[in-house]
This record gives structure tokens, C-alpha cells and sequence, in this order.
């Protein structure tokens, strides 16, 4: 039998959470063979919730889930963790300024960015889902010198899952039909869903689209603002499709990308693109034996190098501004 494997999620109790912790559980995350253990991470008002999500889960009676930790102290959340899952955050308020927003998430990621270094296993992976997701990760990264940078990554995996499926409407095409599609840059508003490089059924994608103002004014747009409309619409969050996606760039990360495509993970960039070493900016990556490499020489025509440069422009202010707050 194998041993179980660790997985500390974070914000445990919260929306993103409890749409997770059950795919998890079922054996999404990993695979259906590779059994899990389970450790919740909640601040001291979340534990009660979080107990109440740990007896659904073993009403599941999952045959993979070996077992529920649930906890206040990331020392003992991330003891032996192999793969950890950041998504509890501060979410900016009504009124709230940048950088208190950003010294609020230092407040959560740089302590448990420690507890990692100190005490999760060799092996460990780290998806940082809570906003400014990005920048969270690089305050995480920066307090765990220990474990290698590349081990961090935000999660844009929501953004290429929506752009894929913009795409297919747009087309008339399967969503299996479309490949290497990248989304560049932040999760925020200024990401860029890149099509020059996608194919939908082995086309070009931009020239089945042939459509420049399209894709400037109605598909970039839609993906970027789509979190927005699904609050509008649902008057909620689009919690369940922001647990799929850290789903998927778990189980890509660990088991690989198909031969042929790539996915777009937010990654430490090593300057690739003329991407500054050491911002987390999303990336075309492709995943193999549990390690990613970033997509190497892609063309990168004038209307995708605008909205790079615009978009890591953004990640470089948001890094300024933690170093100013001495959070890195
Ligand atoms: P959610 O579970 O809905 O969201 C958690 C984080 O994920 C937010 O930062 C949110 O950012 C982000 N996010 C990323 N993508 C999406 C998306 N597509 N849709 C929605 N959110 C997205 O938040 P809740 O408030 O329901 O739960 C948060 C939980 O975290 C609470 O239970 C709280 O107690 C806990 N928490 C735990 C901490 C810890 O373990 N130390 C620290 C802080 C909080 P955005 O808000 O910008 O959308």
C-alpha cells in the first residue's frame, strides 16, 4: 500500500474550500490510486466550520482519505506536508488601499511561507489561490529560502480553463479540440489570454478566429472580467470553478501535461520573455515526472508584447510595493 500522502489546504472553512476538500478527498487531486491526509489550516474563528466540513468528509467514507488534521498553527499544518494549498487570504474590503491589503496577505503568507521552510517535506508544492495570488506566492517564496523558489506557484489555471472554454464557443469547437493556450502575466485584471499560439482542432487559432478586435474588445476582456460577471449572475463567487482549477494545476503539475500542449501556471520566471528573474508571472509551462519547464521560443508578436509588458509591469509594482513593506 502507499503511503499517504500530505495536503494542507488553507482557508479550510471558507467557499473555495469546501467545493476542494471533497475532489481531494475522491482522489482528483493526485490520482485515483494515491491516497491522502488531510490538514486544515483556519484561523481560530474558521475551526469550528472546518470541523463540521471534516464530518462531511467522513460521511463520504472516502476509501483514499486516511485522515483530517485541523488546526490554527501553520507549524503544525504544513509538519510533513507534500503539497499545500494556500487559499485562505485577506479579500480587499470596501475603502481598503492596496498596501493595506497587501500587508494584511504579508500578515498570512510570510508566516506560513516559515512554516513551510521549517517544516513541510522535501518533496512539497505549493498553489497559492488567495488574492493578490501572485504576489502572495512571492511573499510565501521569499520566507522559505530553504525549498527551492520554483516550488511556489499562483494559480492562472481559472483564466486558461476560461479562456479554453471562451474560445470554444467562439469556434464551435470541443474544448479537447483546443491546445496551447497561454495566459501571461497577473491574475488580476491586466492577465492576457494569449490565442496566437493556441490550435483548435491542429488550426492556428488566431487565424480560425481572424478577428483582431474580437479578441482586443470581447474575448480578453470576458476572461478577465469573468469572476465579475459570475458574482453579478450568481451573487456569489465562482468558488467551485476556482477549486476545479487548483484541481487541475495540482494533477497537471504532478502528472504531466499531454504530449503536444502546454497549461499556464504562475511561476518564478528565470527572465524567459523578458520577464524579470524572480517575479511569479504566469507562463505557457509543460509538466513532466512532477517538474515544469517553461514553453521556450514562442514568437511574441506586438499585440501580445504590449500586454505582457503591461500586465508584468503591474506584478513588478505590486513586488516594489511588499518590499517596501519590508514583506520580502
Ligand atoms: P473563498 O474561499 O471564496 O476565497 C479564498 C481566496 O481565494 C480569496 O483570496 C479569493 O480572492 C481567492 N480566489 C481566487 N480565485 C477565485 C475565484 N475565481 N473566485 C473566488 N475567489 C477566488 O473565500 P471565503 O471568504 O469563503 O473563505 C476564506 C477562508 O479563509 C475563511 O474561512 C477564512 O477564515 C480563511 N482564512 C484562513 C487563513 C489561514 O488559514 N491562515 C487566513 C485568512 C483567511 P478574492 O477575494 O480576491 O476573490
Amino acid at each position: 500500500t502507499r503511503t499517504p500522502v500530505n495536503v494542507t489546504v488553507t482557508g479550510a472553512a471558507g467557499q473555495i474550500g469546501y467545493a476542494l476538500l471533497f475532489r481531494i478527498a475522491s482522489g482528483h487531486l493526485l490520482g485515483a490510486d494515491v491516497p491522502v491526509k488531510l490538514r486544515l489550516l483556519e484561523i481560530p474563528q474558521g475551526l469550528k466550520a472546518a470541523e463540521g466540513t471534516a464530518m462531511e468528509l467522513d460521511d463520504c467514507a472516502f476509501p483514499l482519505l486516511r485522515g483530517i488534521d485541523i488546526t490554527d498553527d501553520p507549524n503544525v499544518a504544513f509538519d510533513g506536508a507534500n503539497v499545500a494549498l494556500l487559499v485562505g487570504a485577506r479579500p480587499r474590503t470596501k475603502g481598503m488601499e492596496r498596501g493595506d491589503l497587501l500587508e494584511a496577505n504579508g500578515g498570512i503568507f510570510k508566516p506560513q511561507g516559515k512554516a513551510i521552510n521549517d517544516h513541510a517535506a522535501d518533496d512539497i508544492r505549493v498553489l497559492v489561490v488567495g488574492n493578490p495570488a501572485n504576489t502572495n506566492a512571492l511573499i510565501a517564496q521569499a520566507a522559505a529560502p530553504d525549498v527551492p523558489a520554483e516550488r511556489f506557484t499562483a494559480m492562472t489555471r481559472l483564466d486558461h480553463n476560461r479562456a479554453i472554454s471562451q474560445l470554444a464557443a467562439r469556434t464551435g469547437a470541443a474544448v479537447s479540440d483546443i491546445k496551447r493556450l497561454t495566459i501571461w502575466g497577473n491574475h488580476s485584471a491586466t492577465q492576457y489570454p494569449d490565442i496566437f499560439h493556441a490550435t483548435v482542432g491542429g488550426r492556428n487559432a488566431a487565424e480560425v478566429v481572424d478577428d483582431e478586435k474580437w479578441l482586443a474588445d470581447e474575448f480578453i476582456p470576458t476572461v478577465a472580467k469573468r469572476g465579475a460577471a459570475i458574482i453579478e449572475a450568481r451573487g456569489a463567487s465562482s468558488a467551485a470553478s476556482a477549486a476545479n482549477a487548483a484541481i487541475d494545476h495540482v494533477h497537471t503539475w504532478v502528472n504531466g501535461t499531454a504530449e503536444g500542449d502546454w497549461t499556464s501556471m504562475g511561476i518564478p520566471s528565470d527572465g524567459s520573455y523578458g520577464v524579470p528573474e524572480g517575479l511569479i508571472s504566469s507562463f505557457p509551462v509543460t509538466c513532466k515526472d512532477g517538474a515544469y519547464e517553461i514553453v521556450q521560443g514562442l514568437d511574441i508578436n506586438e499585440f501580445s508584447r504590449t500586454r505582457i509588458d503591461a500586465s508584468v509591469k503591474e506584478l513588478e509594482e505590486e513586488r516594489d510595493a511588499v518590499r517596501g513593506l519590508g514583506l520580502i
